[in-house]
């Protein structure tokens, strides 16, 4: 392994959920959910695979029917009018698309600002294309029991080495969703500094509380925002890896040129299905958000009585917990031993931190798992002691 990724051996979810399947416990950890989307998206993949549309190489930027409906949907939902035919670039998951952004945007030695806690791949794409990143960290704020930005942190991070933003709203793992004050003034500390933004927004359908604003909509932000979606979190098919970045012209030829000696192109039949699942009916969109609520009310009320301290997350399907109450301040050691103590699995947030000093006693938990599960999960955590 070369030096660029030394110490990114093996994802915190993929061990944490090879120990789930080891020790036979419920899976809290990885944030995938154990119902499948839309009976009629699965139908529409099957349909496009035995009509033969996409199996062989789709065309590199994605099949005309789901960059269509991608630009539709952002029109749709946000009022941004995107060309499907040069600013829409489907990829293999978000996560490509995180990839292929970083490989294409960064010089080596540039500088990008990440929010701390970081999604893990943020780091590791980061590195690879050489660049160095610098966290801004989210603080626990207790009058509203939410993880805040600091604004003039934000600021202060900025330096003639600064390249790129990279945001995550709603963001993972704290649930985290930017308000329009926020992204106001991000947008104008872009706009001052001349800085590109990379925005991970896919849980944009997955906001409780307040409201998910893209920053592209914001003045002066079009031209240098690269905003990237998720039909794996928005539809319930993660295995499917269909992401999308919608961007100017210049930035997603930029981002196309790396994507396609990443993947060339991406799964030909699931993009067709996803189409479909982008033009489904706002119930669908609000039924989704309106499941996921109760079982994060469901999740929070049972760990909150099981003597976790909670974090109120206002989007995303995750939440995050200290365990100090217990009386403990590994989280690390605490979720090496969980699935022993009482069958669950979680991911301790010390993983999203540069310094993991600052979240030692921190815990992921998601909730995007049936009600009996959680009601399970809870009732075993609630004689831990
Ligand atoms: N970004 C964030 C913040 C995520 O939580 C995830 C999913 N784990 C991804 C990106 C990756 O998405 P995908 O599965 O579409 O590659
Ligand atoms: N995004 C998911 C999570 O945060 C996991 C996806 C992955 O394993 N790469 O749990």
């Amino acid at each position: 392994l070369n030096r660029r990724l030394a110490g990114f051996g093996t994802t915190i979810f993929a061990a944490m959920s090879a120990l789930a399947v080891r020790t036979g416990a419920i899976n809290l950890g990885q944030g995938f959910p154990d119902t499948d989307g839309p009976e009629e998206v699965r139908e529409a993949a099957v349909r496009a695979l035995r009509a033969g549309h996409g199996n062989q190489y789709p065309p590199g930027p994605g099949v005309p029917e789901l960059r269509a409906a991608i630009a539709e949907h952002q029109q749709r939902f946000y009022d941004l009018a995107f060309d499907p035919g040069t600013e829409v670039l489907v990829t293999a998951g978000a996560t490509e698309a995180i990839a292929a952004s970083m490989l294409a945007l960064l010089e080596p030695g540039d500088e990008v600002i990440a929010l701390e806690p970081y999604y893990d791949s943020y780091a590791a794409c980061i590195a690879m294309a050489g660049a160095t990143r610098v966290p801004v960290t989210l603080h626990p704020e207790p009058s509203t029991g939410t993880y805040r930005l600091d604004l003039a942190e934000l600021r202060a991070a900025v330096t003639p080495r600064t390249r790129l933003l990279l945001l995550n709203t709603p963001h993972n793992p704290t649930g985290t969703v930017l308000t329009r004050e926020e992204l106001t003034a991000i947008a104008e500390l872009a706009c001052e500094r001349d800085l590109l933004v990379v925005t991970d927004e896919v849980y944009e359908h997955l906001v409780f509380e307040g409201e998910h604003l893209p920053i592209a909509a914001f003045p002066g932000m079009r031209e240098r925002t690269v905003t990237i979606g998720s039909a794996g979190k928005t539809f319930s098919f993660t295995g499917w890896k269909v992401g999308w970045v919608t961007a100017n012209g210049p930035l997603v030829s930029a981002v196309r040129t790396a994507k396609q000696y990443l993947t060339y192109v991406s799964a030909g039949p699931f993009q067709y299905a996803v189409a479909e699942a982008l033009r489904l009916p706002d119930s669908y969109f609000d039924g989704f958000r309106a499941d996921l609520q109760r079982k994060r009310d469901l999740l929070a009320d049972g760990l909150r009585a099981a003597g976790f301290e909670v974090y109120r997350p206002q989007g995303t399907y995750f939440i995050t917990t200290d365990i100090t109450p217990f009386g403990e301040k590994d989280a690390y050691a605490f979720c090496r031993a969980l699935p022993e103590r009482c069958g669950v699995v979680a991911i301790p947030n010390s993983v999203f931190y540069d310094d993991p000093d600052i979240s030692r006693s921190q815990v992921r938990f998601t909730f995007c798992k049936k009600d009996d599960v959680l009601h399970e999960a809870t009732g075993r955590l609630s004689r831990l002691t």
